[in-house]
């Protein structure tokens, strides 16, 4: 089949490459000049486990193409997927500038039938809006279908190739037909195809993302209570995870979730809930945990220093805002660093993949280390922002020789406390008893 994806970020990118690697003809399509001149030479433009070998196959074999113009790009297309951003505007509803600005377009150059499918994640009542504004000036049939995306970054190939489900809301039989094609190699193991009316599709995307947020932020209240009366995080979190109700899932209590998507998505819900005249209580519970939990380890820091960090070094292992990706959208370690920095105290960061990004958005603020040791270097404390696979296991004896202080400030819980405590290390992380 012949696709069009446009948009070539996260979502797009690895939704076109997969629809490639199962065969199809695509092409994408973005504004960002540089982006397609990259991509169209082969230059991968994003960190995505996996992706590149795929890439670089499809490229080769002439299966993915890349192009700034969008007429040209959607010419051949059955399918066109709209893969945009959806950033949250100044009231914290979703911006939907990108998606309509391409649906307008659309209108005036489609020349024969299209499925055009919302990939973003997108208000209830958007296909009808997308659909009003391709109709303005269409001249032939279209449908518009949503599409949500569920892939995790970090894991979007996978999560791609093999999705949990795949959900399709459409009321069109022709449209459902072709979806349904295009999707059969990806559920072949038996995993559903769900098709539903477009409102619910579009409302399941949020309504997953807010309820995992909401998980992420129970767990960080119960961390929090834990501390308070000398109760054990891990040990509670194993307690309730092996009942099936629960499972064992995003139930790791850190310092707050962050990302492109959790944010935006629980607080286009509540804007969503609130022009809907319903107050989500919940939801607006779930925001406020997580703004405070993101700043959960400066008190802790500023207790331990006496409540003055003013000239203090502090070494940062980890900024995006989860492990396997170069995203650093919301991340928590961004807050940490504006916090320290307006303290008085210095840092210096490492992370596998991220840094290239935080630099472009902090410039000289922080400095950056080629090796995780290398950031110890002259550090008073350990602080740990990212639960990267590289972090887990560390020389504890050269983090001794380095550090001025044998401090860490885990957000992410990875290490064992009686192993801290062994060590000797002033340990503090989150819901957990601190080694002092
Ligand atoms: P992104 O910012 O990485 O990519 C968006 C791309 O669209 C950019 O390359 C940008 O240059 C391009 N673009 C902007 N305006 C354009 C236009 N007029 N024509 C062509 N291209 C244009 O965003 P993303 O992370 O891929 O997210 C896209 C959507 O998917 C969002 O709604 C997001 O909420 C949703 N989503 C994201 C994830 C994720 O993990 N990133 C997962 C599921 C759903």
């Amino acid at each position: 089949m012949k696709i069009t994806v446009v948009g070539t970020g996260y979502v797009g990118l690895v939704t076109g490459t997969c629809f490639a690697e199962t065969g199809n003809d695509v092409t994408c399509v973005d504004i960002d000049v540089n982006k397609v001149n990259k991509l169209s030479s082969g230059q991968i433009t994003i960190y995505e486990p996996g992706l590149e070998k795929l890439f670089e196959r499809n490229l080769k074999e002439g299966r993915l193409h890349f192009t700034n113009n969008l007429e040209e790009g959607i010419r051949e297309a059955a399918v066109i997927f709209l893969a945009l951003p959806t950033p949250p505007g100044e009231d914290g509803s979703a911006d939907l500038s990108y998606i309509l600005g391409v649906a307008d377009q659309l209108g005036k150059i489609l020349k024969d039938y299209k499925v055009i499918v919302d990939k973003s994640t997108v208000p209830v009542g958007t296909a009808d809006k997308v659909h009003a504004a391709i109709a303005k000036n269409a001249t032939v049939e279209f449908d518009v279908v949503s599409n949500p995306e569920f892939l995790r970054e970090g894991v979007a190939v996978e999560d791609f190739m093999k999705p949990d489900r795949v959900v399709i809301g459409t009321q069109s039989d022709r449209a459902r037909k072709i979806m349904g094609d295009l999707y059969a190699p990806f559920v072949r193991q038996g995993n559903p195809v769900i098709y539903m009316d477009e409102k619910s599709a579009e409302l399941t995307k949020y309504a997953a993302n807010s309820f995992l947020a909401t998980k992420i932020s129970f767990m960080n209240e119960i961390a929090i209570l834990c501390e308070k009366l000398g109760a054990d995080v891990d040990m509670v979190r194993r307690g309730i995870g092996s009942d099936d109700r629960i499972g064992k899932r995003f139930l790791f209590p850190g310092i707050g979730y962050g990302g492109s998507c959790f944010p935006k998505d629980v607080q286009a819900l509540v804007k969503s809930s609130q022009e809907a005249r319903y107050d989500f209580r919940i939801l607006e519970a779930v925001m406020d945990v997580n703004e405070k939990q993101k700043l959960f380890l400066i008190p802790k820091i500023e207790a331990y220093f006496g409540n003055n960090l003013k000239g203090k070094h502090f070494a940062l292992w980890g900024l995006a805002f989860k492990p396997n990706t170069d995203d650093i959208r919301e991340a928590p370690a961004l807050y940490i660093i504006d916090a320290l920095t307006a303290a008085g105290a210095t840092v210096t960061a490492f992370d596998p993949e991220a840094m290239p990004n935080v630099k472009q958005v902090v410039g000289d603020k922080i400095k950056f280390a080629e090796h995780q040791y290398e950031a110890l270097e002259g550090a008073d404390a350990l602080i740990i922002a990212t639960e990267w696979s590289v972090f887990r296991t560390p020389d504890f004896d050269k983090i001794q020789s380095i550090l001025k202080n044998k401090t860490i400030f885990d957000g992410r819980n990875l290490f064992e406390v009686p192993r801290m405590e062994e060590l000797g290390f002033h340990y503090e992380s989150v819901g957990r008893l601190a080694v002092k």
